[in-house]
């Protein structure tokens, strides 16, 4: 398989993961916002909120990869899963698989 083929075959498993967890966060939001008086409820509701919208995003983030347009592809997990564009370096043996033209 072409490795960006294979690229955006892992940011497109990223983004479902991501997808999946955002309906976890808000079943668990909905029912820490039910115990809404126990300490420290709010802020925990606060956090899973922001990660929950940054979940919301990966399907939009999935949209806008693409690492066949570019010289050098952005890391999947760092562009899926935090919004960051990070090239892919060699760093080891693994990488080094990944990122070598096919
Ligand atoms: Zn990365």
């Amino acid at each position: 398989m072409n490795f960006r083929t294979e690229l955006l075959r892992q940011a497109g498993k990223l983004a479902s993961a991501q997808t999946a967890r955002r309906v976890e966060l808000t079943i668990q939001i909905a029912r820490l916002e039910s115990k809404f008086s126990q300490p420290g409820a709010a802020d925990q509701i606060s956090i899973l909120k922001a990660d929950a919208e940054n979940c919301e995003k990966a399907l939009h983030r999935f949209a806008a990869y693409r690492p066949e347009k570019q010289a050098i592809a952005d890391c999947p997990y760092c562009w899926i899963v935090n919004g960051e564009s990070n090239k892919l370096r060699c760093v080891g043996r693994e990488e080094t698989t990944l990122v070598s033209p096919q």
